[in-house]
């Protein structure tokens, strides 16, 4: 099962991806964390990366698209794989499927959770990270046990830089002009599957799993 979430930044493409890769033993692919993971090492890579992701911008698509395609060539991947935050452009989507294609695989549901602007600035001021393992909270939908500490590692929590209100709403233009077009794109492949961002939590991911049992 090859998934792709779409949805504007703060949707929900996070915590849906890793209940879908828990429940179905399939890895999580974000490239928002490979590319935090490189910052925090001090990588080449990492550095890059953070010139633009400091500005709300994306990165340029030659420094992501080799990445993945290596990626979701690994053994691990071979039963499937969830991708968030991949693909963000046109051409990342036609990398992608031309990568696939020479291997006769395609991509199976791209899922857009929808939430809309109004709710997105709100979402990314109340979400919190772990420093240590990269898992996300929500300090109102999605609280910790103790306030500040992770519940997974017991790691400190920070708000990303990136989700200041000023940085949010240049994510969210860039995320009109040049990410909202995938959904047109996976409309046309007929792998298109849309889902109300808004409702709770597990009430999202239960309309998830409908839609990918039905099949
Ligand atoms: P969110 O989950 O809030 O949408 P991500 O963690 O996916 O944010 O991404 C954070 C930042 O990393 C983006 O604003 C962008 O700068 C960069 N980034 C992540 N994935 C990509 C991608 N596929 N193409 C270009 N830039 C990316
Ligand atoms: P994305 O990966 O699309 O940027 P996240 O999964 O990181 O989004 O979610 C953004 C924030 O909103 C997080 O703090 C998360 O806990 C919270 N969140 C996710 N889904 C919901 C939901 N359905 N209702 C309320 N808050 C949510
Ligand atoms: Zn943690």
């Amino acid at each position: 099962m090859k998934i792709i979430m779409l949805g504007a930044p703060g949707a929900g493409k996070g915590t849906q991806a890793k209940k879908i890769a828990g429940k179905y033993g399939i890895p999580h692919i974000s490239t928002g964390d490979i590319f935090r993971a490189n910052i925090k090492n001090g990588t080449e890579l990492g550095k890059k990366a953070k010139t633009y992701m400091d500005q709300g911008l994306l990165v340029p698509d030659e420094l992501v698209v080799d990445l993945v395609v290596d990626r979701v060539n690994q053994e691990d991947c071979t039963k499937g794989y969830v991708l968030d935050g991949f693909p963000r452009t046109i051409p990342q989507a036609e990398a992608l499927d031309k990568a696939l294609a020479d291997v006769d695989q395609k991509i199976d549901y791209a899922i857009n959770v929808e939430v809309p602007d109004e709710n997105i600035v709100n979402r990314m001021s109340g979400r919190r990270a772990c420093v240590s393992c990269g898992a996300t909270y929500h300090l109102v939908y999605a609280p910790t046990k103790e306030e500040g500490i992770c519940d997974n590692c017991q790691g400190s929590l920070i708000l990303r830089d990136d989700d200041k209100p000023e940085t949010v709403k240049k994510r969210l233009n860039v995320y009109h002009e040049q990410t909202q077009p995938l959904i047109d794109y996976y409309t046309k492949a007929g792998v298109l599957v849309e889902v109300d961002g808004t409702i709770d939590i597990d009430d999202v991911f239960a309309a998830i799993v409908k839609v990918l049992e039905e099949a």
